[in-house]
C-alpha cells in the first residue's frame, strides 16, 4: 500500500543520507543516522510498550535531537504524537499528559522529574531517569542499518499530532491534525518561504531547498518549530540547528558558525537580535531570509530589519496551531509596500472575512477571519463543543479580525478577545499598539480595554520605556493625535520597568496583565 504522508517523508529524508540534517552545540546528525534511530525506537515502542495505532505518545523535552527522533519514531508506528510544552510546570504537564490519555512519555530529565508522578511509562533522555523509567539509549540498543519501519496500515485522514495551543486567550487546546495536514505542511510552508525570497530577488535555494540552514529559535512543541522547520527540513534536506533556548548572543554566534541561511521564530526573536550590542560584530553574510510570525509584527521591525540587515528577505507567516503552522503569509517587495500587511494565502489555502452570523463580507471590511484548506486541522482533541463552534462548514473560525484588501491581502487587526468598546465605538489594541511603537521612546507595549462606568470600557496603555529615555503620558497621548482618532487615544498611561508578561511565542498575555493591573481578568 502506498505510505502515509508522514512515512513518506520520513522514507524521503532517507535519500538526503550523510548530509547533516540536525546540528545542536557540538553534535550533528546526519539524515541516514535520524532515520535508523528513529525507526529503531518505533520498532521498541511497538515491540517493548505495545503501542498500536491511534495510542498517544507524548514528547516533553527542549530541542534536542533526540526530539526529533522521538517525533518521527511515534508517527512511524500510527500512533499520535503528543508534543507537550516544556515550560509547563507539574500540574499543567500532568493536564496534558491526562487529557491526551498519552500511553507511553518520552522525555527529558527536567521534564521527567515534572512527569513521574504520572505513573506512565516513561522514556528518558539528557538526564536521570527516575525510579521505573528506562534511559533512551538503553531502550534504543543496538541501531542497526537495515532497520525497517514498523508495519502499519495508515490513511491521510488518520490522526496523527495532539499540539496544544499557546494559551493565550484561555485554557490551552489539544489541536489534533492529521498525516495529510502534516504532509501538506513542507509544501505549504516552502511555498511561503520561497515566494518571499523570489518577491525578494534572493537565493530561493537557501531559503528553502538543499542549501537552506536554518536556525530555529523557538521551540519544536509549536506548530512554527516543527513544521515551518523540521519536517519541512526533512523535505528540503536542508540542515537545522536547535537552541536548548532563545538567547541573542547565541544565536549571534550560530549564524556565523553554522552559516545559517534562514532564521526562523517570532518578530521578537528577530528584534532582539537586532538590539544585541555585539549584533555588528558577528559575521552574518550567509544569511538570506527572515521569517517570524506566530504574533503580530510592528511595521517598525521590517523597518529595522531593513536598516540593519539589508539585502535580506523577511517575511511575516501567519499561522495558527490549527492551520498546522503556515496560513497566510507576506514577503519581499509586498511586504515593503504593505509592512502592516500579513499577505496572501499560503498555496492551497483559502481566507475570508466573515460578520457574527457567517456571512462573507466585502472587501476592506472587518470580521472573523476564516480559512480553509488541507492545513486545517480534525478539531479539537477531547472537545467535541469547541470543535463544533471553530470548525463550520469546512471553514476554521481563527477567532482574529481581519479584513482583505482588493488585492487579497489580509491584514490582522486584531484579536477578537483583545477588542475593546468605548462608548460604542470600537477600539482595536492592536491599531493603538502599532501607533504607541513608533514613538522611539516606546520599547514595548499593550493595550487593554478599562472598564469605565460611563463608556463601558477606556483605553488603557501599559508602556516600557526604551532604555535611557523619558515621556510623559501626556506627551505620548499628544503623539497619537495625529495618528488615531481621538476616542482611540489611552487615557490610561502606565509605565512599567520590567518585561510585558509574554508567553514564550512572544505574544503578550493580556488577561495575565488585565488582572495585574485592573485586578481582574
Ligand atoms: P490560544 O488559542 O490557546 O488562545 P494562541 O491563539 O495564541 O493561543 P497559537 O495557535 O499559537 O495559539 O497562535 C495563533 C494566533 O497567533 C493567531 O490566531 C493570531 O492571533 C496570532 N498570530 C499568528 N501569526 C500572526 C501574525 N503573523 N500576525 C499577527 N498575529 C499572528
Ligand atoms: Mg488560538
Amino acid at each position: 500500500h502506498a505510505p502515509a504522508h508522514f512515512r513518506a517523508l520520513l522514507e524521503m529524508s532517507r535519500f538526503h543520507g550523510d548530509k547533516v540534517f540536525l546540528a545542536y552545540e557540538d553534535e550533528h546528525l546526519t539524515f541516514e543516522e535520524h532515520f535508523r534511530r528513529a525507526a529503531t525506537l518505533s520498532a521498541r515502542l511497538v515491540e517493548e510498550y505495545g503501542v498500536t495505532k491511534g495510542d498517544r505518545v507524548a514528547v516533553a523535552m527542549r530541542n534536542y535531537p533526540e526530539w526529533a527522533i522521538s517525533f518521527s519514531a511515534v508517527l512511524a508506528a500510527g500512533a499520535i504524537a503528543v508534543p507537550l510544552n516544556a515550560w509547563w510546570t507539574e500540574a499543567e504537564l500532568t493536564y496534558g499528559v491526562h487529557d491526551s490519555g498519552a500511553k507511553v512519555l518520552i522525555a527529558d530529565g527536567e521534564r521527567a522529574v515534572r512527569l513521574a508522578s504520572t505513573g506512565v511509562p516513561m522514556i528518558v533522555t539528557r538526564g536521570e531517569a527516575p525510579a521505573g523509567a528506562r534511559a533512551f539509549d538503553e531502550v534504543l540498543g543496538e541501531v542497526v542499518a537495515d532497520v525497517k519501519l514498523p508495519d502499519v496500515e495508515l490513511s491521510p485522514e488518520d490522526p496523527a499530532t495532539i499540539f496544544y495551543t499557546s494559551g493565550t486567550t484561555g485554557n490551552p487546546k489539544g489541536a489534533l491534525g492529521s498525516h495529510r495536514n502534516l504532509g501538506q505542511s513542507p509544501m505549504t510552508v516552502a511555498y511561503g518561504l520561497m515566494r518571499a525570497t523570489a518577491l525578494a530577488g534572493k537565493d530561493v535555494a537557501a531559503a528553502a531547498g538543499v542549501r537552506r540552514v536554518t536556525l530555529l529559535t523557538v521551540p519544536l512543541f509549536h506548530v512554527t518549530g516543527c513544521f515551518s522547520a523540521l519536517t519541512t527540513t526533512m523535505f528540503s534536506g536542508g540542515g537545522l540547528v536547535l537552541m536548548y533556548k532563545w538567547d541573542p548572543e547565541q544565536a549571534l554566534r550560530l549564524i556565523e558558525r553554522e552559516r545559517v541561511t534562514a532564521m526562523i521564530g517570532v518578530p521578537t526573536n528577530a528584534w532582539q537580535l537586532m538590539s544585541h550590542p555585539d549584533f555588528g560584530k558577528y559575521d552574518l553574510s550567509s544569511l538570506t531570509t527572515l521569517g517570524y510570525g506566530g504574533a503580530p509584527a510592528p511595521p517598525k521591525l521590517l523597518e529595522r530589519i531593513t536598516q540593519n540587515l539589508p539585502d535580506r528577505a523577511p517575511s511575516n507567516g501567519y499561522g495558527m496551531t490549527e492551520t498546522t503552522a503556515l496560513a497566510i503569509g507576506n514577503g519581499g517587495a509586498d511586504y515593503q509596500a504593505r509592512p502592516d500587511s500579513i499577505g496572501l494565502p499560503a498555496a492551497v489555502v483559502d481566507v475570508r472575512v466573515v460578520d457574527p452570523s457567517g456571512a462573507e463580507l466585502p472587501p476592506g471590511e472587518v470580521g472573523e477571519l476564516c480559512v480553509r484548506g488541507p492545513n486545517v486541522i480534525l478539531g479539537y482533541w477531547n472537545k467535541p463543543e469547541a470543535t463544533a463552534q471553530t470548525f463550520v462548514g469546512g471553514w476554521l473560525h481563527t477567532g482574529d479580525l481581519a479584513k482583505i484588501d482588493d488585492e487579497g491581502f489580509v491584514y490582522i487587526v486584531d484579536r477578537a478577545k483583545d477588542m475593546l468598546i468605548r462608548g460604542g465605538e470600537n477600539v482595536y489594541c492592536a491599531e493603538v499598539e502599532a501607533a504607541l511603537f513608533e514613538h522611539p521612546a516606546v520599547d514595548d507595549t499593550a493595550v487593554i480595554g478599562v472598564p469605565d462606568d460611563e463608556l463601558g470600557e477606556e483605553v488603557g496603555a501599559v508602556v516600557r520605556l526604551a532604555p535611557g529615555r523619558t515621556v510623559t503620558a501626556e506627551e505620548l497621548q499628544a503623539f497619537l493625535a495625529n495618528r488615531i482618532a481621538k476616542f482611540k487615544i489611552p487615557v490610561h498611561v502606565w509605565f512599567r520597568e520590567g518585561e510585558l508578561p509574554r508567553n514564550p511565542g512572544g505574544k503578550i498575555l493580556k488577561t495575565h496583565l488585565r488582572r495585574e493591573i485592573l485586578g481582574s481578568a
